[in-house]
């Protein structure tokens, strides 16, 4: 069975994006939890998460992802958007209590001139402060495309900030197959190979979910942007290999790419049908 979803706006709350997500064939969905680009955000409906909760438990929902405000940025220079970093991580936690099979995925951040190591070690901090024992909830990191003075560009700095956080061993990783193409990762000639370097360097066990995207830009180019499902540079093959790799496959995929409803409900009809078994 594959584990498929896509992108849904959470304005119309809880209960519906899971009716939506059946609605075009997805067993599972990725929201925002707030505004993406600036971060306010709604008050929490607890009949409403738990609506979610038993429909998502009655249609054999695989984990749902839950995606933090690209303006969270942990290792920011400017202390004030580190505490506005702090204060979202900590009240999404707080609510994703609610809605147990949600995982939380964040962008590292941008360590704007400051220096990768420096950067690292204030995700880290932030990670400490706010991800207490008592949130249940698994923190994805994601893999990130390296535009800018992004941390996460490769394996190994996801690495060093689960090494430097003392709440470490319960992040996983979220990889996003454009941004990793975009970064230099060729997942299209040689996926064996970046799958071994994954587990070389992170661990294989820490990969608990994929973002699904084709990328508007050739590899390595350092770009995020992504497209269409087989309309850009990792083409339907690798995108159909990597669905169906035996070391993939069981996850669950979620789709990011340039589409409305009825787009997303195509791309995930195509993908069932290329699935294997
Ligand atoms: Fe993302
Ligand atoms: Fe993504
Ligand atoms: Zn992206």
């Amino acid at each position: 069975m594959l584990h498929i979803g896509c992108h849904l706006s959470c304005s119309k709350g809880y209960l519906n994006m899971g009716k939506e997500a059946l609605s075009i064939g997805a067993d599972t969905f990725q929201f925002f939890t707030r505004n993406p680009r600036g971060g306010s955000v709604k008050p929490f409906d607890l009949s409403d998460a738990q609506e979610l909760n038993s429909f998502m438990q009655e249609h054999a929902f695989a984990p749902v992802l839950a995606h933090a405000p690209y303006t969270l940025n942990a290792c920011a220079a400017e202390e004030s958007i580190r505490d506005f970093a702090r204060r979202t991580m900590r009240e999404d936690l707080e609510r994703l209590k609610h809605l147990p099979n949600a995982m939380l995925n964040f962008h590292p951040g941008s360590h704007v001139k400051q220096g990768a190591e420096r950067g690292i070690e204030l995700i880290a901090g932030m990670l400490d402060e706010v991800y207490t024992s008592d949130m249940p909830t698994t923190v994805l990191l994601e893999t990130m495309a390296g535009k800018g003075s992004e941390v996460g560009r490769d394996f190994s700095q996801l690495k060093a900030i689960m090494e430097a956080s003392k709440a470490g061993d319960r992040l996983g990783v979220c990889l996003d197959t454009c941004h990793v193409y975009d970064a230099g990762y060729d997942i299209v000639n040689d996926l064996d190979g970046v799958l071994d370097e994954f587990d070389r360097v992170i661990g294989f066990e820490r990969l608990k979910a994929i973002h699904l995207n084709d990328s508007k830009n050739p590899f390595a180019s350092h770009k995020d942007r992504h497209e269409k499902i087989g309309q850009g540079a990792l083409g339907l093959d690798a995108l159909v290999r990597i669905i169906n790799h035996p070391r993939l496959r069981h996850l669950p995929f979620y789709l990011e790419t340039p589409n409305e409803l009825d787009g997303y409900a195509a791309e995930i009809m195509l993908l069932r049908g290329k699935y294997e078994g």
